[in-house]
């Protein structure tokens, strides 16, 4: 990832906290998109990043800040792979670390997080009731919060997902980028670059920007509900409930920043119930040999919508992201 070091926040000889991650898998799958009915389609790998998924690109970054700064230690709220890969870089850089994750976290990722020696606390509910136990410690320790866009460095590691998919096809772009969307970090990380590339020169003044799909589980559709209603806020979603645990953020922070991403890219926002997560997950996996995790899953099982709907073109070139493991979630 760090191959980007000159869009990324790193200060005149400074080294980052790095343990590989980056420069995830793109796949092609042309028999699966001549099944869906599209000109052509990707799967970006992101399960293959250190602790298994993308989080470990901001974490990277923002732990890399965080060190130079000399934070005493840090703590963050998880749905579960962003505790495991910020755990894996506070090691990395010797700061302690607390976790606050909900009781019902898939256990491998919390079993992860144990094993690499943060200080767990396991809440009743979900990622915000997480935050308020997370904030309140922070306040009182004066360890930094790492929550999702509360500090500004996790969202430039992000950028690189962005950077990386552009240089894997060549320079050029795809029509449309379905993305599985819990705070949405990955999804303003990339339409931020976009910009930062074409302005830079890194991609054609005329570039036609991809639009920008929302992908969310019927039981946490904040996203979807707001983009329905034209709306430039979300309101928080009751009772959020899905086994893609990274999709349970009943009321992300960037929801604005979301929002602008995809009325300004002429995007989508659509959400598939959970028995159709399970299964794109297996078609995901067993169409591509990528061990694909449910939110995978999910961003298959929209796309597989929109084309039905008509809302995704049958000349589109499509590329899905697997933010996770299957492995994370198989207890
Ligand atoms: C965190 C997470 C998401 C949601 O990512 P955002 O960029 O915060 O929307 C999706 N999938 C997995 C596996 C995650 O861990």
């Amino acid at each position: 990832m760090w191959r980007y070091a000159a869009v990324l926040p790193l200060g005149h000889g400074e080294s980052p906290v790095s343990l590989g991650e980056g420069a995830t898998p793109l796949h092609e799958l042309p028999i699966l998109a001549r099944e869906l009915g599209i000109a052509r389609l990707w799967v970006k790998d992101e399960g293959m990043n250190p602790t298994a998924s993308f989080k470990a690109r901001g974490m990277s970054a923002a732990i890399t800040r965080a060190a130079h700064l000399g934070v005493p230690g840090v703590v963050v709220p998880t749905a579960g792979n962003a505790g495991a890969a910020l755990t894996a870089y506070a090691a990395a850089a010797g700061i302690p670390v607390r976790v606050y994750a909900p009781r019902g976290t898939p256990s491998p990722i919390l079993a992860t997080i144990v094993a690499l020696g943060a200080d767990l606390q396991l809440v009743d509910g979900h990622i915000g009731d997480a935050g308020k136990q997370s904030r309140a410690f922070a306040a009182e320790s004066g360890y930094f919060d790492m929550s999702t866009l509360r500090e500004p460095y996790r969202i430039e590691g992000k950028k690189t997902m962005g950077l990386e998919l552009a240089e894997q096809l060549g320079w050029t772009l795809p029509s449309h980028i379905v993305y599985p969307t819990g705070g949405g970090t990955g999804l303003i990380g990339m339409w931020k670059v976009f910009a930062e590339m074409r302005d830079g020169g890194w991609l054609p003044r005329d570039i036609v920007m991809p639009r920008m799909v929302v992908a969310q589980a019927t039981g946490c559709a904040p996203m979807v509900r707001a983009f329905e209603a034209r709306a430039d806020r979300a309101t928080p979603w009751e009772n959020p409930e899905t086994h893609a645990s990274g999709l349970r953020v009943p009321g992300p922070l960037g929801d604005r920043l979301i929002l602008r991403a995809l009325y300004e890219s002429d995007g989508d926002a659509a959400a598939v119930d959970e028995d159709v997560i399970r299964s794109d997950t297996l078609r995901l996996s067993r169409a591509s040999g990528v061990d694909a995790a449910p939110e995978g899953g999910c961003a298959l099982g929209v796309l597989e919508k929109l084309v039905r709907e008509g809302r995704v073109a049958k000349d589109a070139d499509v590329l899905v992201f697997n933010t996770g493991s299957g492995a994370s979630y198989r207890f």
